[in-house]
């Protein structure tokens, strides 16, 4: 029998991975040979963060070592292109087969299924994407795309269907959601853990000094701790359950100078390359309150995070493409301004963000959700602008998950399909969830004027813009009645102040 190989794509990194179990229950592992490309013209496509190539390529190489470990025969290609590399791979090996496994993103996917057994020239086989629970249970198959799901309907469906946190068929609690305990803000005296540190070996260490050589990239990989192996993935989760979990719900919307990563999990980047699965963080959470070791705001809070929102936004990226990168319903239009790529800007809390984001290629959800797109929002930014400034700079970003949650949750480009209103705030709501407010130039509570945060004039000239349509969304109806608080003068004033300020941006 000739070889069997098996194409492992680099955010496919499971410990069982299917393409692999399949060619071996077909072929014998002996004759089994796989594959891993570095492309790099996907690596310079666009411009990524270092500390997420650095993962990336590390966690790709011990993945590859680690099989090797197990018995496997495996190459390790740095090629032009993926399709240079099969090609090479093919010449060199000569198999009769091969099994992948679907991609997550639509192009990958588009290249599996129309261009991949015409460049190998022999059959392949695609097996479904297993990183997602949605693969396994779609709560609405068959749904007309213009029919709107919203989250928390999908989020129930799939507690049901798995069974995760029900006590007799109820929810655990007594109710399904805990987001009303999920928004203290935070005591300044609270104690705020740091992350546990993995430090380079010499694998992570040469593909530092390699991707620090290129002149493409976003921030520096000095300094460069993060989990590249499944091991050191699980020692992230367990060090999350026993230090950040318990209080991970009550500041979950919390943002502070202090801190970076509060009680959030940075689990994302292991997540979405394969190294931990949805439903072993689902269940760990789930016996944590089982346990008694974490309250049920955090746990639900956890649990809505990964089954809820991660699962319905791989739903709705698929749902929505290849259209969603088309979408863009506030026909907002202004470039990205400079600032977002040097973070020189005297809003102290978007130089805060900006400032980690090129660092370390982390902010967590409210900071993307609320300073950022709540920003790009407001300042009608071009969509797409906004979606390449995202996957340049955070460490988990990821096609499938970048589009919905920037052109959908954050900027509601996609006439709704993804959340049921804009997110929008003006400053007061900033300083209400964090300190950045404090040691800005600019005033949180004025509407208006010299001293007026940037937030609060482009929210309520927002407001006044979008006055009809908003008025039509029942969950933006009491926002928008605020606008009864601004005489004529006023709103004069802030439409004003709006217009020069976006002018000079
Ligand atoms: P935690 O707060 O600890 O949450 C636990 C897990 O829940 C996360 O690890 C993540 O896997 C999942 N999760 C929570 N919310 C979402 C969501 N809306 N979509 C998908 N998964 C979710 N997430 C990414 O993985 N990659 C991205 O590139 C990304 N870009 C985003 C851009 C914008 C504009 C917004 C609003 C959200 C984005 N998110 C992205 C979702 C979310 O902000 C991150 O998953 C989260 O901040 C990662 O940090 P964490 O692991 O500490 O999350």
């Amino acid at each position: 029998m000739g070889q069997t190989a098996v194409w492992i794509l680099g955010d496919q990194l499971p410990e069982n991975h299917p393409a692999l179990q399949a060619a071996e229950a077909e072929a014998g592992k002996e004759n089994v040979r796989v594959l891993l490309v570095q492309s790099q013209a996907r690596t310079h496509k666009q411009p990524y963060h270092r500390r997420k190539l650095v993962l990336l390529f590390s966690a790709m190489r011990h993945y590859a070592a680690e099989l090797r470990a197990r018995g496997y025969q495996v190459d390790y290609l740095k090629a032009p292109t993926f399709g240079a590399g099969l090609r090479q791979f093919v010449q060199e090996q000569q198999p009769d087969r091969l099994f992948t496994m679907a991609a997550s993103e639509f192009n990958g996917r588009s290249f599996q299924q129309h261009q991949l057994a015409s460049i190998v020239g022999i059959p392949v086989t695609l097996l479904p994407n297993t990183q997602f629970l949605v693969g396994q249970y779609d709560p609405y198959p068959n749904q007309n795309n213009d029919k709107k799901v919203v989250m928390e309907n999908f989020y129930r469906e799939m507690r049901r269907h798995f069974d995760v946190l029900l006590e007799d068929g109820e929810p655990a609690g007594g109710e399904w959601n805990y987001d009303k305990e999920n928004r203290k803000s935070l005591p300044k005296e609270i104690e705020l853990p740091d992350l546990p540190r993995f430090e380079p070996d010499s694998v992570t260490q040469e593909v530092m000094d390699e991707v620090a050589a290129s002149d493409h990239g976003i921030g520096v990989v000095d300094g460069f701790d993060l989990a590249v192996t499944r091991q050191q993935a699980l020692a992230a989760f367990d060090d999350f359950l026993a230090h950040r979990l318990p209080n991970f719900g009550a500041y979950e919307d919390a943002m502070t100078e202090r801190h970076a990563t509060l009680f959030h999990s940075v689990l994302s980047p292991y997540l979405n390359i394969g190294l931990l699965e949805p439903l072993e963080l689902i269940e760990g959470a789930a016996m944590a309150y089982t346990a008694g070791d974490a309250p049920i705001n955090s746990v639900e809070g956890f649990v809505r995070q990964i089954l809820g929102w991660r699962e319905y936004i791989y739903w709705q990226y698929w749902r929505q493409m290849p259209k969603l990168v088309e979408q863009n319903s506030w026909e907002a239009k202004r470039p990205l301004p400079d600032f977002f790529w040097s973070a020189d800007t005297d809003l102290n809390c978007l130089r805060h963000v900006i400032e980690r984001a090129i660092g370390a290629g982390y902010n967590h959800h409210i900071e993307r959700l609320m300073v950022l797109c709540n920003f790009c929002l407001l300042a009608g930014i071009e969509p797409m602008a906004v979606n390449s400034w995202f996957l340049a700079h955070y460490i988990d970003a990821y096609e499938w998950v970048m589009l919905p949650n920037v052109l959908g949750m954050g900027l509601n480009a996609d006439g709704g399909q993804t959340a049921t209103k804009p997110y929008i705030a003006s400053a007061n709501y900033i300083n209400k969830m964090g300190d950045y407010c404090g040691g800005c130039r600019f005033n949180h509570k004025q509407r208006h004027g010299e001293d007026a945060c940037p937030f609060s004039f482009l929210y309520w000239n927002f407001l006044l813009q979008h006055e009809e349509i908003l008025r039509a969304n029942p969950r933006l109806g009491p926002n928008v009645l605020g606008l009864r608080y601004l005489d004529d003068d006023e709103r004069t004033a802030v439409r004003h102040q709006a217009q020069q300020f976006l002018q000079n941006l």
